[in-house]
């Protein structure tokens, strides 16, 4: 009889743990930017950096989620390493301003409750997307900017590291580049220099829970205290349980003017539009009429993705339960 029930608990354990491995499902989606970069200005290496970097940045965020971490802590840490990286304008490789300054914007959004946290216009707060997180975390407010966002990072005990962190000789020529020929029609639209490369994470977890998180060190010569679609609620971030996530980049101004990252979500929650056909509506259709750069990448409450760019690359990449992994840069 004891023989038995010893078995029987055994095999009850094995269902058990079985089954409780085969609920764990995920979905990662990351991006570091779109823009109308040619397959031939980037080396070899420079597209090995970026995959690497790209699938690296995917592994940590997958075995999270199988070790059953939210959606939230997931987005917050894939942020983190590639605002850490200078590949990317955002945290280390942040772009700079027209006074040769770097100001760096972040947002985050839970989907479970629609809590948010943004910072905007930080030039001490090694990681932006951390303070994000603590705004929506530890703050009754959704967006804390320059000065007093950095009094409260300190406050909260964030890395804070002097503004010459951030400097990057390569951000610093695309500066001077700018600055030298600004008379002959350096535009914002057509050169490489501009090519964005924010940052930008949404997760489903496998409670269902979403979150979406979107840093970025703005535009190229931006004007000083200009604040682009990254930080704001609805224009480059966006995430509700019932409804998906979506992070954002581009020319963020037309983000926020087309409150582009609900906008999507708007058309899944109201018209049942499927995640990938909204995503293009607003990014083809809306701003790429226009000749608007943006892409967008998004994940519904189901899992189904869309990676949505009109520009000829966008830097991008999604893991997810089902054995997918994929990363990419330029129009397949
Ligand atoms: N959307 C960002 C901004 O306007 C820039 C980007 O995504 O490249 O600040």
């Amino acid at each position: 009889m004891k023989t038995i029930k010893h078995l029987l608990f055994f095999l009850a354990s094995i269902f058990l743990c079985t089954n409780t491995y085969s609920n764990i499902t995920y979905t990662l989606v990351i991006h570091g930017g779109a823009g109308n970069i040619s397959k031939e200005s980037l080396s070899a290496e420079d597209i090995k950096n970026y995959e690497n970097k790209f699938s690296h940045t995917l592994n940590i965020g997958e075995e999270m989620l199988k070790n059953g971490a939210s959606a939230l802590d997931v987005a917050v840490e894939v942020v983190k390493i590639l605002e850490d990286s200078p590949l990317f304008n955002a945290g280390k490789g942040s772009v700079f301003n027209i006074d040769g300054e770097n100001e760096l914007d972040a947002s985050i959004m839970c989907g479970k409750d629609r809590n948010a946290g943004a910072v905007a216009g930080v030039r001490i707060i090694k990681n932006p997307i951390e303070a994000a997180y603590n705004v929506m975390k530890e703050s009754p407010h959704v967006m804390l900017i320059g000065d007093g966002a950095e009094q409260f990072s300190k406050e909260k005990g964030l890395e804070i590291v002097s503004p010459s962190y951030f400097f990057d000789q390569r951000r610093y020529d695309q500066y001077r580049n700018f600055i030298d020929n600004r008379d002959k029609g350096y535009n914002n639209q057509n050169n490489k220099d501009f090519k964005t490369g924010t940052v930008g994470a949404v997760v489903l977890d496998s409670k269902g829970n979403l979150a979406a998180a979107t840093s970025t060190g703005g535009m190229l010569a931006k004007k000083y205290g200009r604040v682009g679609d990254s930080p704001i609620i609805g224009a480059g971030t966006y995430a509700d349980n019932n409804i998906g996530a979506v992070s954002g980049t581009g020319h963020g101004e037309f983000f926020i003017r087309n409150v582009i990252a609900y906008d999507i979500l708007a058309k899944v929650k109201y018209l049942n539009t499927p995640i990938e056909k909204a995503a293009k509506e607003l990014i083809h259709d809306r701003l790429g009429k226009d000749e608007i750069n943006g892409g967008i990448i998004a994940v519904d409450k189901d899992g189904n993705i869309a990676m949505v760019f009109n520009t000829t690359a966008m830097f991008r990449g999604f893991v997810n339960h089902k054995g997918e992994k994929e990363t990419g840069i330029f129009v397949d």
